[in-house]
């Protein structure tokens, strides 16, 4: 994961993947007046930066103490910034980071890093607790319905950077979704990922207590229009 981490990183350049993710979320946290955020999938500090860029005050939080290391180094690269980053694992949240929050980012792709459906739900529930009254979480996934159902067969490719990287499902079914990168250079990383269905997550996020919950499918990656390659959830607490 080390090795991937770092070949992506290098490859990836922070302005160019501002400009095609967006300024979606950035305007979705601006309309609500949103002034603090809690980044819980702060990985090497992409969106963390992205947000104190904007003037958001940015906690940055992630469960790897290497990835938080990244990211402050990629703070003080981009801009300059001091991250305030703390470690903590998602399912117990509320232990390590304190405070309460206007908005809750989980970005990237991130949340399908778990992999049993009670981590999911306590994962969720502590985002819940972290916000403020009126508060929002905002979390985006891969469409992996449009894998599972085999509307993408198994041969579509996801590319990013460019044509840089490319990205194919290995292994997919309703348990197990594994993806092969590879790299310029001809190297090849594996990645597992759990599956989430687009409305399974919406669900999850309805019972934990969230008021109401919109998708929005965000084509950005794809080279193809049929169906979105992520949806970004919104989530309001009230
Ligand atoms: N948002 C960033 C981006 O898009 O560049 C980073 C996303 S990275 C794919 C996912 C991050 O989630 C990793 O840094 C990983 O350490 C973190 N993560 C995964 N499971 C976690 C958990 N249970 N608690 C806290 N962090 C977790």
């Amino acid at each position: 994961m080390t090795g991937f981490v770092d070949k992506w990183d290098e490859l990836i350049d922070w302005k160019k993947r501002w400009a095609s993710e967006g300024n979606f979320f950035i305007e979705q946290l601006k309309a609500r007046g949103v002034e603090k955020v809690l980044d819980v999938a702060t990985g090497t500090g992409f969106h963390s930066v992205r947000l104190i860029e904007d003037g958001f005050e940015t906690v940055s939080a992630d469960g790897s103490a290497e990835m938080l290391a990244k990211a402050f180094a990629n703070g003080q690269t981009y801009g300059g910034h001091i991250l305030r980053v703390v470690q903590a694992d998602w399912r117990y949240l509320n232990r390590d980071v304190h405070g309460t929050y206007d908005a809750i980012i989980c970005l990237g792709n991130s949340f399908t890093h778990l992999f049993s459906e009670r981590d999911r739900r306590k994962a969720l529930a502590e985002f819940y607790a972290m916000l403020k009254h009126d508060g929002v979480l905002i979390l985006d996934q891969r469409n992996y319905d449009a894998l599972l159902d085999g509307q993408y067969g198994n041969s579509h490719t996801y590319y990013y950077c460019g044509d840089e990287v490319s990205a194919e499902p290995d292994h997919v079914d309703e348990g197990l979704a594994r993806f092969r990168y590879q790299f310029p250079d001809n190297s090849q990383y594996y990645l597992n990922m759990f599956p989430l269905r687009k409305n399974y997550v919406r669900r999850l996020m309805r019972e934990v207590g969230f008021q109401r919950v919109d998708t929005y499918g965000d084509f950005q990656e794809t080279y193809q229009a049929d169906e979105p390659d992520f949806f970004i959830h919104i989530a309001e607490k009230s």
